[in-house]
């Protein structure tokens, strides 16, 4: 953090929803608060008291292994009380058990509900209801701003900075909540974005996000600083997208011949699950010299403090909540 770091008071936003819509003193803001955090994390003491006597709920009606349980971290590393609901949505009207589960977590008084759902704009309804704050842990194909923050944070600290740097995001663009906030917050930051998929994996218009787009990888990486591969997001696609996944492998599936076309020092990002040998050669996402997919997960923990400590600050006092 530097002295001339704003205040995090002047972090206004009540719910984090999305990257859309902050501003580079917002998003700076965030990533110097997770930045001190970062050694905090690495010592034999990580624990903290700056949510003593707040409740966070990590209410997920879709599957999640490494947000939740980083989310879940970081609330215990800052002395918070923290709850994990997993609601499955199978059985039941999703309309219906999203506002009734909302308004019963809602008159538990809790300070930070962080939510993930399968419908875009789902988390958004949801924060309309309650009376807390609301952080988004990913809502359908829509947004996940706490993923391009930890992103960031990893980009910063190993080319120390984002403006001006060379970024491609290759893969499944069109079902993914992490190509859209990166794309949101690298074209805030001054950064410059390409998008490299197969044309069925575009979404359409896809130029209008301030993006360039390429079908080829040895054309899209050519002088990249920063390669992120995405996960073929198949339980959100509704019929073929490719014809088979050796061949999406074969055209763009990261290996080393691929990626010599990218700058030297080029960084590999995943933000997980991998899968390896679809969209990644294993031995390459292993590979420390060039992959930070392992750091990416330790600034999530930072991460997620940072947003957990400036949301539940931002409240009013409980007692002119209404709640
Ligand atoms: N974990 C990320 C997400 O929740 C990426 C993925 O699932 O592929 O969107």
């Amino acid at each position: 953090m530097t002295d001339s770091t704003p205040p995090i008071a002047s972090f206004t936003h009540r719910h984090l929803l999305g990257i859309e819509g902050l501003s580079p003193v917002e998003i700076e803001l965030l990533l110097d608060r997770s930045e001190s955090y970062v050694e905090q994390n690495r010592q034999a003491d990580k624990k903290k008291s700056v949510l003593r006597g707040r409740t966070i709920i990590n209410l997920f009606f879709e599957s999640s292994t490494r947000t939740r349980t980083s989310f879940e971290l970081a609330g215990k590393r800052l002395g918070g009380d923290v709850i994990n609901m997993s609601v499955s949505t199978s059985a039941v009207k999703k309309g219906e058990t999203l506002i009734d589960t909302a308004m019963t977590l809602n008159a538990m008084h809790p300070d930070v509900l962080v939510v993930r759902h399968a419908d875009s704009g789902a988390v958004k309804l949801l924060s309309e209801k309650v009376n807390c704050a609301v952080i988004n842990a990913g809502d359908g194909a829509h947004e996940h701003p706490t993923q391009a923050l930890l992103d960031a944070l990893t980009i910063r600290r190993r080319k120390g900075r984002l403006g001006g740097l060379q970024v491609a995001i290759c893969g499944d663009i069109a079902h993914s909540r992490v190509a859209r906030s990166n794309i949101h917050l690298l074209n805030t930051m001054g950064a410059r974005v390409r998008l490299i998929a197969p044309r069925t994996l575009i979404p359409v218009q896809a130029e209008r996000l301030g993006c360039e787009v390429f079908h080829s990888m040895a054309d899209g990486l050519v002088d990249c600083d920063i390669v992120m591969m995405l996960r073929l997001q198949t339980e959100r696609m509704k019929g073929n997208y490719f014809p088979s996944i050796r061949e999406y492998f074969r055209f763009f599936g990261l290996d080393y011949d691929k990626l010599s076309r990218a700058k030297p020092d080029a960084l590999i990002m995943h933000p997980g699950p991998m899968n390896r040998g679809v969209e990644i050669d294993s031995e390459l996402a292993d590979d420390i010299e060039r992959s930070a997919i392992r750091e990416q997960v330790e600034m999530g923990v930072a991460v997620r403090m940072a947003c957990l400590e400036i949301m539940a600050g931002n409240l009013p006092d409980p007692w002119q909540r209404n709640d």
